[in-house]
């Protein structure tokens, strides 16, 4: 039997029958961190620089990875059920590497409508630049990409698990399906499921990235990426890395690992409590819209997700800028910052942080307006959280009878 994440992620190795490893007596149970970037050359790592196969596992140069690199690398394609994992410096790293190394110069990319701001950028600008066409599809709406697939050969089809700022969740089994009938790979970036919401790869996706920076290292302390895929797959990214040099430092690396062990508390704790604020806002007069997984059963079950994931969305009754703004700056315990993932509870507006980049009226016609509240919810209490909510919220300029709804 397979072992849980939550088993797996502190005993990667783990097997009922594995006897004890003689060589290793007195094994420290903190793994230390292999800072050295370079190592003799009279070890296996010669073959390996001279042959160039399997530098991907060798211990060569810092650039190619360390002990400590691989190591992170490992749980994170067991967590999502890959052959193969490539840590980078950050999760735009991931996404770059990926996108640059799948699709040729001037190919063609499918795209969800709704993603990061900073993928946004990419396809602008560096895809655009090496001369590849993007179209964009509804990640709710397969028949979409169905007829996208049926008009024109693509290299690569990019969605979201779950969208950022929106929460829309992707229909990942049929979008795989439908690539899979039309030859295509399928990249998800899973940085919202968290690695413990879906595993796209067994829905038939070919390469998942992550924003490590977010759920996987779980403390607002590393920046970093992740990408997991078949090994053949993970070797084209892994050439394209050690070309641009964005690899992953080993300090950022083994704390990333460090993280990684409490990953399946933090998400329960999170995704519950993100639950429960979803409700009660959902409830709330000063609340026009609130956008979270849990608030959607049937597209949970369609993608299928099995949890709800911890950010949030609202909107407030009220479209005027400066209640957005007088709301941020009554909240005492969420924090007005950007970013995701972390153990403490975040909140912003993404037409100024995450999606900034786009241009406002793209922006507003995919459905993020200047308004739109995105909150990351972390493990404090989660009625501390709602207590803190709430009376920001009863603020008299913000409440509003409920004839105004
Ligand atoms: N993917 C998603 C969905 C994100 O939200 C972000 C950042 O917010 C990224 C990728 C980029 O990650 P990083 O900031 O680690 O480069």
């Amino acid at each position: 039997m397979m072992p849980s994440p939550s088993t797996l992620l502190l005993h990667p190795d783990y097997a009922e029958d594995r006897e004890p490893d003689p060589a290793t007596p007195g094994r420290a149970i903190a793994p230390p961190i292999a800072r050295s970037t370079i190592h003799t050359l009279d070890g296996p790592g010669a073959d390996a620089l001279v042959t160039g196969q399997g530098l991907r596992g060798a211990d060569v140069y810092g650039r190619f990875g360390t002990a400590t690199t691989r190591e992170a690398a490992k749980l994170i394609a067991r967590l999502e059920h890959g052959e193969a994992a490539l840590l980078t410096s950050s999760g735009m790293a991931a996404i770059t590497t990926t996108l640059t190394t799948l699709i040729p110069v001037g190919g063609r990319l499918a795209c969800a409508d709704v993603v990061y701001g900073g993928t946004d950028s990419v396809i602008a600008t560096d895809l655009a630049a090496r001369g590849i066409h993007t179209s964009r599809f509804d990640a709710c709406d397969p028949a979409q990409l169905e007829a996208l697939l049926r008009e024109q050969p693509f290299d690569l089809v990019w969605c979201e698990s779950i969208g950022n700022p929106l929460l829309q969740v992707a229909r990942v089994r049929e979008l795989a399906a439908a690539c899979r009938a039309a030859g295509v790979p399928l990249g998800v970036d899973a940085t919202f499921a968290g690695g413990m919401a879906q595993h796209p790869l067994e829905l038939g996706a070919t390469v998942v990235v992550h924003s490590a920076t977010k759920y996987l290292n779980g403390h607002s302390d590393v920046i970093a990426g992740a990408i997991v895929s078949d090994d053949a797959t993970i070797d084209r990214c892994f050439a394209t890395m050690c070309h641009t040099g964005c690899c992953i430092d080993p300090q950022a690396a083994w704390l990333l690992a460090r993280g990684l062990r409490t990953l399946p508390l933090r998400w329960d704790r999170q995704v519950r409590s993100a639950s429960l604020l979803a409700a009660r806002l959902a409830e709330h007069p000063a609340v026009a819209r609130v956008h979270h997984p849990s608030l959607a059963p049937d597209a949970m079950r369609a993608a299928p997700l099995s949890s709800a994931g911890a950010v949030l969305a609202f909107e407030l009754v009220d479209p005027d800028l400066a209640a957005a703004d007088r709301l941020l700056a009554r909240l005492r315990l969420c924090t007005h910052a950007t970013s995701l993932g972390g153990i403490e509870t975040l909140i912003c507006l993404p037409a100024r942080t995450s999606h900034a980049s786009l241009d406002p009226q793209l922006r507003r016609s995919r459905g993020i307006s200047d308004t739109l509240l995105r909150s990351s919810v972390g493990i404090e209490d989660p009625e501390d959280l709602w207590a803190d909510l709430a009376r920001a919220l009863a603020d008299a300029s913000l409440q509003v009878d409920d004839s105004a709804r």
